[in-house]
C-alpha cells in the first residue's frame, strides 16, 4: 500500500477519496486553488499544498503544480477524482514518466474510452450491445444520407469527441440531416476541436441505465449491477438509484457479466462504469467513463463495497480479492444530487451558507463538504452534496428520501432541495415510470412551484 497519496480534486469528491486513504491509513494531501483555501477537504488532509488562482486551468487542472505538489510533498500516487484531469490519458502517461501512479485505469483504456467512435467498435468486439449507427465517422452529407437511410429516421448526430451531451443533434427525416451534421460539427469543433461526428438510431423513449465494474489489470473483473439515472436536466443527472426499477434479476446478472467478461477481455484496472441505453428490454451501448462517478455511492450503498477504497489497492498493485459471488444486492438506494441553484429557474446561487442541518437516522448517507459559515464559490461547479438513502425495499427508499429531504436544512442559498421535494411525492416517480425525456417534460410543464 501506498505511504502518501495527492486528492487532485475538490469539494465532496476529495472528502470521499481523502475518508477511503484514511480509512486504509494512507496519509493525504490536498491540493486546493486559492478560492479553496477554507475548503473541508484541506482542512482534513495531512497536509496541503494551493496550486493557483481559482480559474481551474491555473488550479486543478494546472499538470505542472500538481507535479510539483507530489515532489514537495512525497506522495506516491494521484487520485484524480471525477471531472478534471480523470480522463485524460496524456496526464496519466506523464504521471508514469515521474513514477507516481495514477489511480484509474491504463492510459490506453482511458484514451480507447475518450474516443465514442473507438469506444463503440471495441464495446462491439467485446460482445457488448451498441445502438446502430454508422460504423465509423461519417464524412459527408450522401455517406451521412445513405447510413440514416438504412438504420431509419429519426438519427442522432453525436461528436466523436463528446461530453457533457455537447455536439448531439437530432433529425427526424432526411430534410433536417444537413442542418444537423453541420451544426452538431460546429457544436464539436467549438467544444472539443474535433469536428468528427457519427450517426445513430435516436431512441425515442430510453431509459438510461449504467452497469459498474471493478477490475484488477491482471485478469480479474468483476460487476456491481446497475444504477438507473434516466432522470437527468440538459443531460445531466439529477436522481440517480439502483437497482433500476425497469430491470428484473435476470437481465442484471446477464448484461453484468457481459461487461464483467468484456472488462477481463480489457484487462481493465480499477473502477469503470458502461453506460446503455435501455429501450423495449433491449440495451445500448453509450459509452464508458473511466473513472468513479458521481453516483458511486447507490452501488455502495446496496453492494457494501467501498469502491474508493478498492480503487486504491488495485492501483497499489493487489489483485482483486472479491469475487462475483460474493457480491450481494440487498434493498434499495437513491441519490439525489442537491445544487445551488433555485428549484424551479436553476439560476445559480452560489454565496455564504447561514445554516447547515444535515438529516440523519437509519439508511442516510450525506456525501459533502460543506459546513455552516461556508462560501460556495462560484467557480466551479455547483454541487452542495448528495444526499443517498438506502432501504429494505424501493417503497421503503421513497418513504426515507422523503423524510430527509424535508429534515435537510441549508440557508442561506437556493438549493433544488424542494424539486426533491417534489419528485419524491410524484406518482409517476413512485411507479418507477420515466425515461430520459420525463424530467425535462416534467419541468416544461409547471415542474416546481417555489
Ligand atoms: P455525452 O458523453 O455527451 O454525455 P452520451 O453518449 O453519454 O454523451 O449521451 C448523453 C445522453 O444523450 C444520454 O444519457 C441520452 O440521454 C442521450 N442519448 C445519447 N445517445 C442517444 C441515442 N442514440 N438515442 C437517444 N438518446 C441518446
Amino acid at each position: 500500500m501506498f505511504d502518501k497519496i495527492l486528492i487532485a480534486n475538490r469539494g465532496e469528491i476529495a472528502l470521499r477519496i481523502l475518508r477511503a486513504a484514511k480509512e486504509l491509513g494512507v496519509a493525504t494531501v490536498a491540493v486546493h486553488s486559492t478560492a479553496d483555501a477554507d475548503a473541508m477537504h484541506v482542512k482534513l488532509a495531512d497536509e496541503s499544498v494551493c496550486l493557483g488562482p481559482p480559474p481551474s486551468r491555473d488550479s486543478y487542472l494546472n499538470i505542472p503544480a500538481l507535479l510539483a505538489a507530489c515532489e514537495i510533498t512525497g506522495a506516491e500516487a494521484l487520485h484524480p477524482g471525477y471531472g478534471f484531469l480523470s480522463e485524460n490519458a496524456r496526464f496519466a502517461e506523464i504521471l508514469a514518466d515521474h513514477h507516481i501512479v495514477f489511480v484509474g485505469p491504463k492510459p490506453e483504456h482511458i484514451r480507447l474510452m475518450g474516443d465514442k467512435i473507438e469506444a463503440k467498435r471495441t464495446a462491439k468486439r467485446l460482445g457488448i450491445p451498441c445502438v446502430p449507427g454508422s460504423p465509423g465517422a461519417v464524412t459527408n452529407d450522401i455517406e451521412a444520407t445513405a447510413v440514416a437511410k438504412e438504420i431509419g429516421f429519426p438519427v442522432l448526430v453525436k461528436a466523436s469527441a463528446g461530453g457533457g451531451g455537447r455536439g448531439m443533434k437530432v433529425a427526424h427525416s432526411a430534410a433536417e440531416l444537413p442542418l444537423a451534421l453541420t451544426s452538431a460539427r460546429l457544436e464539436a469543433k467549438a467544444a472539443f476541436g474535433d469536428d468528427s461526428v457519427y450517426l445513430e438510431k435516436y431512441l425515442e423513449k430510453p431509459r438510461h441505465i449504467e452497469f459498474q465494474v471493478l477490475g484488477d489489470g491482471q485478469g480479474k473483473a468483476i460487476h456491481l449491477g446497475e444504477r438507473e439515472c434516466s432522470l437527468q436536466r440538459r443531460h445531466q443527472k439529477v436522481w440517480e438509484e439502483g437497482p433500476s426499477p425497469a430491470l428484473n434479476a435476470s437481465e442484471r446478472l446477464e448484461m453484468g457479466e457481459i461487461c464483467a467478461k468484456a472488462m477481463r477481455e480489457l484487462r481493465y484496472a480499477g473502477v469503470g462504469t458502461i453506460e446503455f441505453l435501455y429501450e423495449d428490454g433491449k440495451f445500448y451501448f453509450i459509452e464508458m467513463n473511466t473513472r468513479i462517478q458521481v453516483e458511486h455511492p447507490v452501488t455502495e450503498m446496496i453492494t457494501g463495497v467501498d469502491l474508493v477504497n478498492e480503487q486504491i489497492k488495485i492501483a497499489a498493485g493487489s489483485p482483486l480479492t472479491l469475487t462475483q459471488e460474493a457480491v450481494t444486492f440487498d434493498g434499495h438506494a437513491i441519490e439525489c444530487r442537491i445544487n445551488a441553484e433555485h428549484a424551479s429557474t436553476f439560476k445559480p446561487s452560489p454565496g455564504k451558507i447561514a445554516y447547515y442541518h444535515p438529516p440523519g437516522g437509519l439508511g442516510v448517507r450525506v456525501d459533502s463538504a460543506v459546513y455552516a459559515g461556508y462560501t460556495i464559490p462560484p467557480t466551479y461547479d455547483s454541487l452542495v452534496g448528495k444526499l443517498i438513502v438506502h432501504g429494505r425495499n424501493r417503497t421503503e427508499a421513497l418513504m426515507r428520501l422523503r423524510r430527509s429531504l424535508d429534515e435537510f436544512i441549508v440557508d442561506g442559498i437556493e438549493t433544488t432541495i424542494p424539486l426533491f421535494q417534489t419528485l419524491v411525492r410524484n406518482a409517476d416517480i413512485q411507479n418507477g415510470l420515466y425515461d430520459i425525456h420525463w424530467l425535462e417534460k416534467f419541468l416544461a410543464t409547471g415542474g416546481v412551484t417555489v
